[in-house]
């Protein structure tokens, strides 16, 4: 590869590994900030691939996601570029938000602008040094506050090659989801660069099973786009993903102290009983029912709940039970008890 690759004023030679630091507006207490990049150029050319994390400052299974698929040892025989950026919004991991200090939510700011809010600048700039410098990217995030998700992508599945894409990655659950007003993913599109985002987990929690699934998700899709060698097939058979048909949301039909009967990955029955509130002065216990039949692909954490609030987020499919086998094969592959099944690509479990 010959090619000089240019990122924030810096030339990278092919078959380097840099961390660069993209200055970015310091704090009020004068304290610099810095956007850390990490840029692995291969020998060979290839697909300029970014994977971020942290756009929104709460989510940070994608951080430690990043930091292990860094370390993989096959890393070395890359072909193409990678920007890994692990902490998008760094004043939001700070103060352990999803916001920035302005209270704007940098996914909903792209593409931003250099003259605008401070969401609309770092999202500028991310636009300008990481996207614009991409052929392709992964966006990692995790559920809400309190709030967790089943391991997922979401991504524009009618264009072909993000289909495939998303195919590749190795989650059994896809959502082909409406690009929202100013995310990342909509302004990726109009680059036109195909976007993955990994949805797994939960806010301020790491998730072994999401890590390691997103960090196995991110070297498929490498594989698939011919940055990383394919692997003979020495393992077991490939988890054939499934796309939800549609998705809703159950509400809490009271307000008091909640109990789940069903979690994330289970199979549930329009009726079915999903988890109980209790008024805390020993009213009337009430029922949460499903409204659909299909699997709970994200639920709220919190036993604390309003009436009107999301419980859980229930997606629908052609062959439900089918789908169910998949997540519960899924699951008990990427578990932190099941230690024959961790492979090569991955580092011991964080005791
Ligand atoms: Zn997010």
């Amino acid at each position: 590869m010959s090619d000089d690759f240019l990122i924030a004023g810096q030339t990278l030679k092919p078959n380097s590994r840099t961390l660069i630091e993209v200055p970015l507006p310091p704090l009020y207490t004068h304290a610099p900030m810095k956007m850390p990049v990490h840029v692995i150029r291969g020998k060979k050319d290839g697909p300029k691939l970014f994977v971020s994390a942290a756009i929104h400052g709460d989510e940070l299974n994608g951080t430690e996601i990043i930091r292990r698929l860094l370390k993989l040892p096959v890393m070395k025989r890359m072909r193409g570029t990678l920007l890994a950026v692990p902490i998008v919004n760094v004043y939001g991991v700070i103060n352990h938000s999803r916001y920035l200090p302005d209270r704007r939510d940098l996914n909903r700011s792209f593409p931003g602008s250099d003259k605008g809010s401070l969401a609309a600048r770092l999202a500028h700039l991310f636009m300008k040094e990481i996207v614009s410098n991409c052929s392709h990217g992964i966006d990692l995030h995790t559920g809400a506050i309190h709030r967790s998700n089943l391991p997922q992508i979401r991504a524009n599945l009618d264009d072909d090659e993000t289909s495939m894409l998303a195919q590749s990655f190795g989650v059994p659950v896809l959502i082909n989801a409406n690009l929202r007003d100013g995310s990342l993913r909509e302004a990726a599109a109009e680059y036109g660069i195909p976007m993955l985002l990994y949805e797994a987990g939960e806010a301020l929690r790491f998730h072994e099973v999401s890590i390691r699934a997103g960090v196995k998700g991110i070297t498929n899709v490498m594989r698939a786009l011919n940055m990383l060698p394919v692997v003979k097939s020495r393992r077991r058979k490939k988890l054939e993903p499934f796309v939800a048909r549609s998705s809703s949301w159950v509400r809490a039909s009271a307000s008091g102290l909640f109990r789940k009967v069903n979690g994330l990955g289970a199979r549930v029955k329009r009726g079915e009983v999903l988890g109980l509130i209790d008024d805390p002065f020993g009213g009337e216990e009430m029922e949460v029912v499903s409204t659909v039949n299909g699997i709970i692909i994200g639920c709220t954490e919190i036993p604390l709940v309003h009436e009107g609030e999301a419980l859980f987020h229930i997606a629908r499919f052609e062959d439900v039970k089918v789908v169910a086998g998949h997540v519960e094969t899924f699951q008990t592959r990427y578990s932190p008890e099941d230690e024959v099944n961790i492979s090569s690509d991955f580092e011991p479990p964080i005791v």
